[in-house]
């Protein structure tokens, strides 16, 4: 779960950037963005789909991808490049990294300087023009070592 606190910043800072942009805080996109806001699980498209539908039944499917896309390419929200599977979402834009649970599948974010400061070698950038780096951490997560002691004994 999200702290209230750190909602109430994300969604001050959607409507900031919105009125920015010159782009429509449409309820609908407001939906969108409090669901992925307000949860720290990365969710792809779908779920997002899914859960925005309980409060608002109207929405459509094509509606709530449209709208992703749109505040992906707005910058209000990012894509969680996480590998495998369907693109998933993330909607902390402040630099940080990820903790991904081999078991559920569930990703955490983490801030650490340290890595943040983590100097590209010259064979990377010899690959291509960097955008971003960005660390992620694999293990099994706490919930996931309780419901399975022998794998927390293993580690
Ligand atoms: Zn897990
Ligand atoms: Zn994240």
């Amino acid at each position: 779960m999200v702290p209230k606190a750190e909602l109430e910043r994300r969604a001050g800072l959607f409507r900031q950037m919105c009125r920015a942009k010159g782009l429509k805080a449409t309820h609908q996109r407001a939906e969108v963005f409090r669901e992925l806001a307000g949860s720290d699980e990365h969710p792809d498209a779908e779920t997002v789909y899914q859960r925005v539908r309980r409060r608002v039944p109207a929405i459509s499917r094509d509606t709530v991808y449209r709208t992703l896309a749109t505040l992906v390419a707005e910058g209000l929200i990012r894509p969680a490049a996480i590998p495998g599977g369907p693109s998933r979402y993330d909607a902390n834009l402040a630099r940080h990294h990820h903790f991904v649970c081999t078991v559920c599948g569930k990703v955490q974010d983490f801030r650490c300087e340290a890595m943040d400061a983590l100097p590209i070698p010259p064979s990377v950038r010899a690959l291509g023009r960097i955008e971003s780096a960005q660390v992620h951490v694999r293990g099994v997560c706490l919930s996931c070592a309780k419901s399975d002691p022998k794998r927390r004994r293993r580690r």
